[in-house]
């Protein structure tokens, strides 16, 4: 970078902050490592909160009883032990002194020395003989230095900005001071003022003015809902859009549909389906019947039963000539998938195919072979599917079950796998349904599953038995496989489930077998101890497939009692006689792991139990076990999930690749939300390729924003 003094110019935009002479080198290296680089960077760096700042008065005139703000130089601290520990220290200026006191912070002693110098703020109260002495009781303090000793002289909200160890709030103020009123004026609002005036939002250049520079708390909230609002309606917009282009530029092919066609897969189910799998399998055939893609989330709680309606979706492709494909996250889920699939269409002419990693090199390749030639009607497999080098003839449906996570480029992936159509310029494309059991809690839902449709499966199929369920501690686990033993004796099974890391055997070589360490000597302690006698079996990921199957053949069978596992029966594993779980360092699992693994009990006619073993050390993990204790309704975890963890981690937008929220906070902003959504309906049904005049700002920004990953990029 060139030194600052060569070439000045007037500060831009775009103009990088080393090139801003006003700013200290050690700002910009210390803004640098917070990703902020350029002007535009600083002034998008917004405070993450406020505090009020009372204005200064020396420490002679502070009043006793109300909050006030000195500042001064520590002459002397020390720590006091004892039941209450306390840190104090005393601040001097040039009219008196002030006692500072800090109970159970003795670690301040480390932080605040002798000849430092301190704004502190708090309640001032007189103390002493006659009420010589002045005390602040567990004061905020700052530590002040030559950038920042400004001597506020009136009270005012002070922005509290994201910092770092390198460059703190106060000096991240000073430094957006000297750029802001030279970058206010080149902010251009995407939004007109018509629109702003009748949602009464301020304009771009003032949100960030009030954002930095509050005359009020009133001003920083009026801000908040700008930008909040602005950065919601730009991602609807983006996912309205994305939805308006796949209208226009895809197409699917219509499934047939009869009452004889229902009748005939219906007969194939061995029980009459609940009224929410009827409604949702009404949903799922309306889509299905139509040229448009079908884009749709099917989320039901764990063994609410999603399988008949992926069967059902399936089987509807085949009558109407087309494959269809199943996806399961794990190899293991898969197979179960293709047994159970297998029995319930014993007898009819639906071609079934499994593919999965444990197919030698000929196998495999004949499967893709019938599978090209659609010699197969249903194929089964892992997420694999969909970036191998299987080819379909016709593949009309495409079930993705059991995705936890809820990225949008995903399912674009899965677009890229369409053939061109003949005859229309709009390329072919399966329909997509996705199911999930971890139910995306309603706020997400509207944020960014735009481009989703949603069933909802909020029913349990008739007779199922609440599970009971316990939280713990690890010193009791002696009273908790005395217990399982006794559900043993009485011809109950069980899960025992060990955290292990479990990459599962397509990554064998790369994990290191140490990983399983715990779980083999969960199992080697049980055998020896506490189920002395009962048939153990191990299950995890490493094991071949065709040991995988024979052991849950036998656990199915009832010819094992416990299965000592990982995570891999999370999902899909279905044996209605294990009616007990336990799972050991519970605290180590997230809430929708825990609950996704609990619903492998409770599908019998039995009241099954779960038991949570667990130490939990942080007040998140505490939290997560309470939740788990408190209920079984899986939507209602989903919601105390967000709540405890926050939206970015839920949804993993990391991973998904959608960009995490910088202003709105969707727990506080629904409202904004809600609005933002709507508004974004309207705007893309009214311009459904945003570029009518006076959009083309907008546009920039959102594609900039939201383009890559929403797959955007072509338009236009
Ligand atoms: P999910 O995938 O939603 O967790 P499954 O599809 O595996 O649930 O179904 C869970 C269990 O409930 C399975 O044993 C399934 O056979 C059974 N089941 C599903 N629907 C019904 C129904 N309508 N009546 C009785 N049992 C059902
Ligand atoms: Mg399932």
């Amino acid at each position: 970078m060139s030194p600052a003094a060569e070439q000045p110019g007037p500060i831009r935009i775009s103009t990088p902050l080393a090139e801003v002479r006003a700013l200290r080198p050690a700002w910009v290296d210390a803004l640098a490592r917070l990703g902020v680089v350029t002007v535009a960077d600083l002034i998008k760096h917004l405070p993450m909160r406020y505090e009020r700042l009372e204005a200064e008065a020396p420490i002679r005139d502070l009043a006793a009883g109300s909050i006030v703000t000195a500042r001064g130089e520590i002459s002397a601290t020390r720590v006091r032990p004892g039941r209450r520990p306390r840190f104090e220290a005393a601040l001097l200026d040039h009219t008196g002194r002030l006692d500072l006191v800090w109970f159970n912070q003795t670690y301040l002693k480390d932080r605040i020395f002798p000849g430092m110098r301190l704004r502190v703020q708090g309640q001032a109260k007189r103390f002493g003989p006659h009420g010589a002495w002045l005390q602040l009781v567990n004061p905020k303090w700052e530590a002040l230095d030559e950038d920042t000793e400004v001597v506020e002289q009136e009270s005012r909200t002070r922005p509290v900005y994201p910092a770092s160890e390198h460059i703190n709030s106060a000096k991240i103020e000073l430094a957006v001071a000297r750029v802001l009123d030279a970058a206010l004026p080149q902010i251009e609002d995407h939004l007109s003022d018509d629109l702003r005036r009748a949602k009464d939002l301020p304009g771009l250049a003032e949100a960030y003015r009030m954002a930095h520079r509050p005359a009020s708390e009133e001003e920083a909230a009026a801000a908040h809902r700008r930008l909040a609002y602005d950065e919601l309606l730009l991602l609807q917009l983006g996912v309205f859009l994305r939805r308006a282009q796949v209208r226009r530029t895809m197409r699917a092919e219509p499934l047939r549909w009869s009452e004889q066609i229902d009748r005939h897969i219906r007969a194939r189910f061995p029980f009459a389906l609940t009224g929410a799998q009827d409604r949702v399998i009404g949903e799922v055939v309306a889509d299905l019947m139509r040229d448009e893609p079908a884009n749709r989330l099917i989320q039901g709680d764990v063994g609410s039963g999603k399988t008949v309606i992926a069967l059902y979706a399936m089987l509807l492709a085949a009558a109407s000539g087309h494959q269809a494909a199943l996806m399961a996250p794990t190899e293991l889920l898969a197979e179960q998938h293709f047994l159970s699939i297998s029995e319930v269409l014993k007898g009819s002419n639906v071609r079934m195919e499994l593919l999965t990693g444990a197919l030698g090199r000929s196998e495999r390749d004949a499967a893709l072979a019938r599978i090209a030639a659609g010699d197969a009607d249903l194929v089964i497999g892992t997420h694999a599917l969909l970036t191998g080098d299987v080819k379909f003839r016709s593949l009309a449906v495409v079930v993705i079950d059991e995705q936890h996570r809820f990225g949008v480029h995903q399912r674009a992936t899965l677009r890229g796998k369409a053939a061109e159509a003949a005859g229309d310029s709009r390329t072919l494309v399966p329909h997509t349904l996705v199911m999930t059991a971890t139910p995306i809690p309603r706020t997400l839902a509207l944020t960014l599953l735009g481009d989703l449709d949603v069933s909802t499966i909020d029913q349990l199929p008739p007779g199922r038995m609440p599970i009971a369920t316990r939280v713990v501690a690890s010193e009791k686990s002696a009273e908790v496989y005395r217990f399982v033993r006794q559900r043993l004796d009485a011809g109950d099974q069980a899960y025992i489930v060990v955290p292990a890391i479990d990459t599962g055997a397509s990554a064998a070589g790369a994990g290191g077998d140490e990983d399983l360490a715990d779980l083999r000597s969960v199992m080697a302690r049980l055998e020896a101890h506490e189920l002395a006698g009962k048939r153990l079996a191990a299950m995890h990921g490493r094991l071949a497939s065709r040991t995988r199957d024979h052991v849950m053949h036998r656990f199915r069978a009832g010819l094992i009692d416990a299965l000592i596992a990982t995570t891999v029966i999370e999902v899909g594993v279905d044996v209605p006689n294990a009616t007990v779980m336990v799972i050991e360092h519970a605290d180590m699992f997230g809430l929708a792991q825990l609950h996704q693994l609990r619903g492998r009990v409770g599908r019998g006619q039995k009241r099954s139990v779960c038991v949570l073993i667990a130490d939990p050390k942080t007040p998140d993990a505490e939290q997560r076990l309470a939740a788990m204790a408190a209920t079984t309704d899986g939507f209602a975890l989903a919601e105390r999930d967000l709540e405890i963890r926050g939206p970015g981690e839920v949804f993993g937008q990391k991973q998904a690749g959608a960009p995490p929220f910088k202003v709105a906070d969707l727990m506080r902003d629904r409202e904004l939300l809600v609005m933002a959504r709507r508004d974004a309906a309207a705007w893309i049904e009214r311009s459904p390729e945003l570029n009518a005049p006076g959009e083309d700002l907008l546009r920039k920004r959102l594609l900039k924003l939201h383009g890559k990953w929403l797959g955007l990029g072509d338009v236009g």
